[in-house]
């Protein structure tokens, strides 16, 4: 997964996608990087960890001109190799291209090879880098018929942010599995992942890119420049609405908060219990919880507390306790636990690792029962559209039966939201793609159809 951001006619325009990249963060923490246009001269700087880490106000200074793209990145294991950093740019015939995507192409590999046998020279292994050179090999004359051309032959999912020289192109796939925002600021304006950012940026919400939208800025001016092919039916993320996105943002025209609510209380309404609190497993299932608290009557309690300051990779010391990785996330407070039948939310179950971990901790501070239920089903397939999932086999809900994962949890009892509740709860914004929890792929798996990559879902890289 990705956030990425491009901002056109505004002043250091570097700082705003700096601001924006902030509220981005939650969309990848492993690298970062701006791109800045100022009359024909580009400048840029990236790097590997936080935003906080990779920029300083030296770093920030150098990068001048009204026109800047920028992108947080989270890739799988592997895919971490500075190379990869974002955003890509590059020379070509039509002068300098910086270019920032979030999504997953279905058919990456096979555009590869067929790129290396022609006698590309590739430098990283993210999918990124045979878009740009599929515009810099167009044999069409202009930029927009490049671009058009080059994103053509996609297949999969990609919101993507290209600025040539100071002109800013923005495209999200004819599926529009990940969000695109555009938004308002002074005389200029920016795309992004999430509204969340527009707000720290001081700028207005306009619309979302439509599926298979692409579109020009330039000189303070907008311009549709064409829909890509349409697909038979957009298939937005639903698991952008269930863990992935900021609840301050709207996607899809579907409060994020607003959609974790309903789901919970469509939870609490499919799998009822008595019990005497509600909490969370903070901070994505916060809302979900709350949801369940409003349809059950049951208090909603701060039973467990997240250090914000553990990083998603922290070097783990040597040492027994299994649940020590969970435990310098999360502790219970006591006092709200001890003695009480609990009902704990969560947005998500994966490996089923944190889970497990939340249970023993929750028993050893006194919790008289332990109730879990999931504000989605079980997550059963991994995904090729860009978020990033475990294999198959890791998959908890895809070996196992619920009774069996309640009872390798050690919970009293387990209840998912139904597929048909999930879906339903937020109607208005589908149809979606659900394919982690479906096993239905609207876009077609080219590289695993032609023997490039498994289907187990290991293989890829994330952007
Ligand atoms: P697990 O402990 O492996 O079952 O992971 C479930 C927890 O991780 C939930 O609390 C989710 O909020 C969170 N989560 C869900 N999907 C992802 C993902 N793709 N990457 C990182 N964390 C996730």
């Amino acid at each position: 997964m990705c956030g990425i951001v491009g901002v056109s006619g505004v002043e250091d325009a570097a700082q705003q996608a700096y601001l924006a990249m902030y509220a981005l963060q939650h969309r990848g923490q492993e690298a970062a990087g701006i791109v800045a246009f100022e009359n024909g001269a580009i400048s840029s700087h990236k790097g590997r960890g936080l935003v906080s880490e990779v920029f300083d106000t030296d770093a920030l200074e150098q990068l001048k001109g009204d026109t800047a793209v920028g992108h947080v990145r989270y890739s799988t294991a592997g895919g971490n190799d500075v190379a990869n950093v974002q955003p890509l740019t590059v020379k070509y015939a039509s002068g300098d291209l910086a270019l920032a995507h979030n999504g997953n192409l279905t058919n990456h590999r096979d555009l590869r090879e067929r790129l290396v046998e022609e006698g590309a020279i590739v430098r990283s292994s993210a999918d990124s880098e045979t878009l740009v050179h599929l515009i810099a090999k167009s044999r069409h004359d202009t930029v927009e018929t490049q671009i058009d051309d080059a994103l053509s032959h996609l297949e999969g999912a990609f919101s993507v942010i290209l600025s040539v020289g100071s002109t800013i192109y923005a495209a999200r796939d004819p599926r529009g599995f990940r969000p695109l925002v555009l938004g308002r600021k002074d005389q200029g304006h920016i795309v992004v992942s999430e509204t969340c950012a527009l707000d720290i940026m001081g700028a207005d919400y306009v619309r979302d890119l439509e599926p298979g939208e692409v579109i020009r800025i330039h000189r303070g001016t907008v311009e549709v420049l064409r829909s890509l092919k349409p697909a038979n039916r957009p298939a937005p993320c639903i698991f952008e609405l269930v863990y992935f996105a900021r609840p301050d943002s709207s996607i899809w025209g579907e409060s994020v908060d607003r959609a974790r609510r309903k789901f919970g209380r469509q939870l609490a309404r499919e799998h009822p219990i008595e019990a005497d609190a509600v909490i969370s497993v903070p901070d994505s299932a916060n809302s979900a919880a709350l949801g369940f608290s409003e349809e059950s009557g049951i208090p909603y309690e701060l039973g467990l507390l997240r250090n914000h300051y553990v990083g998603r990779t922290f070097i783990q010391p040597q040492q027994s306790d299994r649940d020590f990785g969970a435990r310098m996330k999360y502790n219970p407070v006591r006092e709200v636990i001890d003695g009480q039948r609990v009902v704990v939310v969560d947005d998500s179950l994966v490996r089923g690792t944190t889970s497990r971990s939340l249970v023993r901790m929750l028993r050893q501070v006194g919790a008289s029962e332990v109730h879990f239920r999931i504000g989605s089903p079980p997550v059963r397939w991994p995904c090729f559209y860009g978020i990033d999932m475990p294999t198959r086999r890791e998959l908890l809900g895809s070996e196992l039966n619920i009774l069996e994962i309640a009872a390798k949890l050690g919970v009293d009892s387990l209840g998912y939201l139904s597929l048909e509740g999930m879906v339903e709860a937020v109607a208005d914004a589908g149809p979606y793609c659900t394919a982690c929890f479906s096993g239905e792929y609207p876009a077609p798996l080219l590289d695993v159809e032609k023997g490039l990559a498994s289907r187990e879902g290991l293989l890829q890289q994330q952007n």
